[in-house]
């Protein structure tokens, strides 16, 4: 509960951090929006001011004066022939697309702030454009209305400027017509404005992810680590127990005074009191050499040897040791190769290799011992017809105190430190150790050591 505490808590934070950064994002990009806006608002009344007072003109003026000529025209030779409705849609239609083909051809406005806002460094991604939103035609008997619209301000795109607005009588027809800018670009202009504050925002986040992720998996580790020290805690006070209570039980055996008469019995027991003593110093000393291994580097005694003559020496006094408790097939294929090893450690590597490949085994056990030279190393290797080490548990069965879990884990007694001390031991050698192992079929170790 309390680890699960640890990690929800950062995790929650995390949430907490992405939202506000994802806020900033959008506020960000808000403001920058309504800045660009305000931007080209800006401009384009200023371009137009600046027409106006420089040149003393609008930009529409020779658009109003051909529109004036038409509708003159219009009023002239169409009105009156006017009788049904139909006619004066249409009328009213092509006389407005007229106008507007008229305005948008002879308008100068559009061009000028074009140059305008170009000289002023900023971006002509845009389009202008012009809206009438009032026109009649005035003839002898009075106003032609040909459109009279008021703007539906929600339907209005919000990227769109209204640049200016003209009320004019000329001669023959009455206009109100709008210069418009619509930033149809608006949000890549927003994106090249807001980039660098997004991109410090977005590397920020991903700084935090990465701390974040590096400390999760730190944790995990440490989790992961303390559960196999408890483990290991576990399983040596169970090693430890069995010999001790050996001796305890021999020890109370030889205190009673009938055995005194029975010098068989009392060799028996004295041998039992010994094998154990022997048992509980071999496990002394292998959890010394290790923590004696983690304090300090390994510091090897090396001598060239023959690999193979070591290698065969290792495995012969092996099978004396444990009373032929296996079946050993050798094959020695580096005759004559010499390496420089610590014999001392090389012995306790192969010996750890060859105790797990009986210990590991339910059937009778048949080890292969088989030696080479490859990439200028000599290689060894132990096959065994064991339990094999299912996948998922490969890439740690190497690691300080770790054990495969059989069901029950004291069934075969362990440490989980032999095969992490042969690493450290091939790896201070400049070599390595590697696995290969199928479920129920067996496991081969090779161990490499350059010669
Ligand atoms: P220990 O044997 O003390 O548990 P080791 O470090 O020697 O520790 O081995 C780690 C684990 O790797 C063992 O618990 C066992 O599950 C697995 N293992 C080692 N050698 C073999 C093997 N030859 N066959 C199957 N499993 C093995």
């Amino acid at each position: 509960m309390k680890h699960r505490l640890i990690i929800i808590f950062p995790m929650l934070a995390l949430l907490v951090f992405f939202a506000v950064q994802g806020f900033m994002i959008i506020s960000i990009w808000k403001q920058e929006k309504e800045n660009t806006l305000m931007r080209y608002e800006s401009l384009t009344r200023e371009a137009t001011s600046v027409l106006l007072r420089a040149k003393k003109f609008n930009g529409f003026e020779k658009a109003m004066d051909i529109t004036d000529k038409f509708a003159g025209l219009v009023v002239e030779e169409k009105l009156p022939e006017l009788s049904r409705k139909a006619d004066t849609a249409n009328l009213k239609e092509k006389v407005l697309s007229q106008t507007y083909a008229i305005l948008q051809k002879n308008e100068v406005l559009s061009s000028f702030i074009n140059e305008y806002i170009k000289k002023k460094g900023y971006s002509t991604d845009y389009k202008s454009f012009i809206w009438i939103s009032y026109l009649s035609l005035l003839s002898e008997k009075g106003q032609f209305i040909i459109a009279d619209t008021v703007p539906d301000k929600d339907k209005i795109k919000k990227t769109i400027i209204v640049v200016n607005t003209y009320k004019e009588e000329h001669n023959n027809f009455v206009i109100e017509y709008s210069f418009l800018v619509d930033l149809t670009e608006i949000n890549s202009l927003v994106f090249r404005k807001a980039f660098f504050s997004i991109l410090l925002i977005t590397f920020s986040v991903l700084i935090v992810v990465l701390i974040f992720w590096l400390t999760l998996r730190n944790l995990m580790e440490e989790r992961r680590l303390s559960g196999l020290k408890s483990d290991f805690i576990n399983n040596m006070t169970h090693e430890l127990k069995t010999p001790l209570s050996t001796i305890t039980v021999a020890g109370r055996t030889l205190e009673k005074p009938q055995i005194n008469t029975d010098p068989d019995k009392v060799l028996e027991t004295a041998k039992m009191i010994s094998k154990q003593s022997v048992n509980l110093n071999q496990l002394i000393n292998t959890i010394l050499e290790v923590s004696l291994l983690e304090r300090t580097e390994f510091e090897l005694d090396r001598h060239k040897v023959n690999a193979d003559e070591l290698t065969h020496q290792i495995v012969s006094s092996y099978l004396t040791s444990c009373d032929g408790c296996a079946t050993i097939r050798e094959e020695y294929k580096a005759p004559g190769t010499l390496v420089a090893v610590d014999i001392v450690y090389f012995t306790t590597m192969i010996n750890n290799l060859l105790a797990n490949a009986v210990k590991y085994c339910d059937k009778d056990p048949v080890i292969i011992v088989s030696t080479g030279v490859a990439d200028n190393e000599f290689q060894v290797s132990i096959t065994d017809n064991g339990i094999g080490i299912p996948h998922e548990h490969i890439d740690h069965i190497f690691d300080k105190f770790y054990r495969v879990p059989h069901g029950n884990i004291h069934k075969i007694k362990g440490l989980g430190l032999g095969l992490y001390y042969v690493k450290r031991i091939a790896t201070a050698h400049g070599g390595d150790v590697s696995v290969s192992s199928r479920p129920d079929r067996g496991s081969t170790f090779k161990i490499r050591i350059p010669i």
